[in-house]
């Protein structure tokens, strides 16, 4: 997959900006605070997902504008198409002119992966991250995923609405069963493709966190279930699943009713990265932290690659600072099949570039 063309239109302190990147390495430099990551992040929308660091919309379009404006003409393995975003009083996308009902439908046409700062709370944040991080990743993969993760968070909010008022109405105790049913069958299913996911992930990031890695550490991830302790591939998911999933909601009912949230469920499980079989996030060295998300990172991109063919688009946030020359080198070789994006303050101390395209953004502005 390659971004042909970018143009910006009164997004963030881009006010107008457009760029025409290379296929392979397009370095994105300048000081401090110029717009370099308004940038990467304004390519990372078309993927579907919200912003890596931006809570609303209108944090996204120009402090002095009412709307912004996003294009892009990108090319996958069969053909060119154009995307666009309109950022206003909502978000609209538009593929090839039609508009979208919502942004997931863009997941599955636009791939690519991020590395960002922010990113290096996977590794030593709360699980949250580590959740959110998978259901990102698995829905680019499967976007069928989206759609169920999207109806579970729909039942989850009304069982737990629905608990509040127990504790006050005990009669509506038996419309529980309705929601828990539910609730089980999209949560077995979703821990399944999370299991599976984290299985085909682990393999290839732990073969990418040796060649990052000068010790002889052992990198690993597991999924950890609140409601399983081992469940099958995506293709053998059988009703005892769910009947063990409902089993759990009922045990925890009368304490759920308690707090007024569901306590067990995809909801409260986490991807439970370590190395030498010691948590990251409990022991890990700041290079380590670097590594393991490094690591997870390079694993989603080849792991999209293998499902879907296509090479997704790197982009990578600052991700040379804090390594060594040995380190940066092994990114850049393991991405160079890829069309990738790097921001960084001063290229000349940190890349070694051979070929690709250098911009440079300053208060704005893309020269
Ligand atoms: P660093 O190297 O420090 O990470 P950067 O070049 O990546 O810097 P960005 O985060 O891309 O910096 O840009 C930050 C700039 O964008 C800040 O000056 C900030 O005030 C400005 N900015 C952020 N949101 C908006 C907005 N909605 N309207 C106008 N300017 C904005």
């Amino acid at each position: 997959m390659v971004l042909k063309k970018l143009t910006l239109k009164n997004y963030r302190n881009l006010l107008s900006a457009q760029i025409e990147p290379c296929g392979n390495v397009n370095i994105i430099y300048g000081d401090n605070a110029q717009g370099k990551t308004n940038l990467i992040e304004a390519i990372w929308l078309f993927t579907g997902n919200n912003s890596f660091r931006a809570g609303k919309t209108s944090e996204l379009i120009h402090f002095e504008q009412q709307a912004a404006e996003l294009s892009i003409l990108f090319e996958d393995s069969e053909r060119e198409q154009q995307a666009k975003i309109k950022l206003g009083t909502k978000k609209e996308y538009f593929l090839n002119q039609v508009p979208l009902k919502k942004a997931s439908e863009m997941t599955g046409n636009f791939y690519a992966v991020i590395f960002s700062p922010v990113d290096l709370s996977l590794a030593d944040g709360s699980p949250k991250n580590r959740r959110k991080f998978l259901d990102a990743a698995i829905s680019q993969l499967t976007p069928q995923y989206s759609g169920y993760l999207e109806q579970y968070e729909r039942v989850l909010e009304q069982r737990n609405a629905l608990l509040k008022d127990l504790y006050r109405f005990p009669a509506l105790r038996d419309t529980i069963d309705i929601w828990d049913l539910q609730l089980a069958k999209l949560g077995t299913i979703l821990s399944i493709y999370r299991n599976d996911y984290v299985k085909k992930l682990s393999k290839l990031s732990e073969k990418i966190y040796f060649g990052l890695s000068s010790e002889s550490e052992k990198f690993s991830m597991c999924y950890r279930s609140s409601v399983f302790d081992q469940i099958e591939t995506v293709d053998h998911y059988e009703d005892c699943h769910i009947q063990a999933y409902f089993e759990l909601l009922q045990k925890n009912l009368e304490q759920d009713t308690k707090y007024g949230f569901t306590s067990v469920g995809i909801h409260r499980d986490d991807l439970e990265l370590m190395i030498d079989h010691l948590p990251v996030r409990s022991y890990g060295s700041r290079g380590q932290i670097r590594s393991s998300v490094l690591a997870l990172k390079l694993g989603e991109a080849e792991l999209l690659k293998r499902v879907t063919g296509e090479n997704p688009i790197m982009l990578l946030d600052d991700v040379m600072s804090e390594l060594d020359n040995k380190r940066q080198d092994y990114i850049l070789n393991h991405v160079k099949d890829k069309q990738v994006f790097i921001t960084c303050c001063d290229m000349f101390n940190t890349i070694s570039l051979q070929e690709g395209k250098v911009f440079h953004v300053e208060n704005g502005s893309i020269l």
